[in-house]
């Protein structure tokens, strides 16, 4: 007799659960409408760094690649010269591929890296309908000029060294040096400039 009444609750107390939704402010999110602002530290796709003059940061040196847990990072170092420098110091990194399909977003490569030449932004739209669409290229992944940057390879800042670029002693391209547009992932030459 007394475990009649649970039983005969329980269709009811399934609409209970529905009736208290109904009151509750709604969730819907009108995505890609509206994009909602991610944690200021949200890890989304990485990005390359420049020296405030646009040489190069990365010196292809692997590590990123050592340290990631996915096998997600390809990298091939290559010898500056003095007709053709990319970084302030002997190398840069030639070819630079991330394999989206493979990134789990961790960041690990991010900690690895001895130059911060490797960031990660805030962008998560990181879908697509091919496999090479998904392997981000150095080309997509360098970042853009800003201020004062000129686009690499061009030469080191005259009287400085491979240290004085650590130490931020320099802080934009040498007088004379030809201004280039560098366009990153999803940007045009005209945005790029702006
Ligand atoms: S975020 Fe993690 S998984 Fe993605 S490339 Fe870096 S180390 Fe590899
Ligand atoms: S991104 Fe950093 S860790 Fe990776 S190859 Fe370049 S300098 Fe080395």
């Amino acid at each position: 007799m007394s475990d009649d009444k649970p039983k005969r609750l329980n269709p009811v107390a399934g609409f209970g659960v529905t009736f208290k939704a109904m009151f509750k402010k709604r969730l819907t999110e009108q995505y890609p409408e509206y994009k909602k602002p991610t944690a200021p530290r949200f890890h989304g796709r990485h990005q390359l760094n420049r020296h405030p003059d646009g040489l190069e940061k990365c010196i292809g040196c692997e590590l990123c690649a050592w340290a990631c847990p996915a096998d997600a990072i390809y990298v091939e170092g290559a010898d500056n010269t003095e007709e053709e420098r990319y970084s302030p110091g002997e190398r840069y990194g030639r070819t630079y591929q991330i394999n989206y399909l493979r990134c789990i977003l961790c960041g690990l490569c991010v900690e690895a890296c001895p130059t911060r030449a490797l960031t990660m932004t805030n962008e998560y739209e990181l879908a697509d309908r091919s496999r090479e669409s998904l392997i981000y290229t150095k080309d997509e992944l360098l970042v853009g000029l800003t201020e004062g940057m000129v686009d690499s390879p061009h030469a080191i800042f005259p009287g400085m060294t491979e240290k004085d670029y650590y130490s931020g002693l320099v802080t934009e391209a040498a007088p004379g040096t030809e201004q280039q547009v560098a366009v990153s992932k999803g940007e045009t030459a005209e945005e790029a400039s702006a």
